[in-house]
């Protein structure tokens, strides 16, 4: 018993005690939110950045690309879905906070969370663990603030919307 105890106390200071998980390729959100070559499409059809909108400036805190309707979003780091749900403007939304999950059901946050958006149906829910590149968060679509069926995917550091060509190939986001 006293040896038990002991050593759930060495594993929960082990826990505590990891930096921040920023070394683990997997965790790390560097490609795009779609299947290579799976689907016709996927230019960028907004970038991130001051844009104009019907002559008002807007700060668009995400990459737009075109996708049709019903295209796979998929994970772009490893980690767990936190937030599924369906809002003005962004409309049906994943997010998931990337990490390392490979002590088991328990997930080391990094600093990046991913966002993806205006989809037509969710695939992952709260709780799921995701794999980057393999796990399908839901079907691209135009729900929400959208004008003709497109994926809005955006890169948060520590909860601020970063450019995606900071760690996607640059013309990648162009
Ligand atoms: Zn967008």
């Amino acid at each position: 018993m006293r040896q038990k105890v002991l050593l759930m106390a060495m594993l929960l200071s082990l826990v505590q005690t990891l930096p921040a998980d920023t070394q683990n390729p997997d965790s790390t959100p560097d490609i795009r939110p779609f299947g290579n070559g799976q689907y016709r499409g996927g230019m960028v059809s907004s970038t991130f950045g001051w844009r104009d909108k019907d002559g008002v400036k807007e700060y668009h805190t995400g990459v737009d690309y075109r996708l049709p309707s019903g295209s796979e979003a998929l994970a772009t780091c490893s980690g767990k879905v936190i937030k599924v749900e369906d809002v003005d403007g962004y409309g049906l939304k994943v997010v998931v906070q990337c990490g390392d999950s490979s002590l088991g059901g328990i997930l080391r946050p990094n600093q990046y969370s991913t966002l993806v958006a205006h989809l037509s149906e969710p695939i992952s829910r709260v709780g799921d663990f995701v794999e980057k590149g393999k796990s399908i968060l839901g079907k691209t679509g135009n729900s929400g603030n959208s004008e003709g069926s497109h994926l809005h995917y955006e890169i948060r550091d520590n909860g601020h919307p970063i450019h995606p060509g900071l760690l996607i190939m640059p013309e990648r986001v162009k």
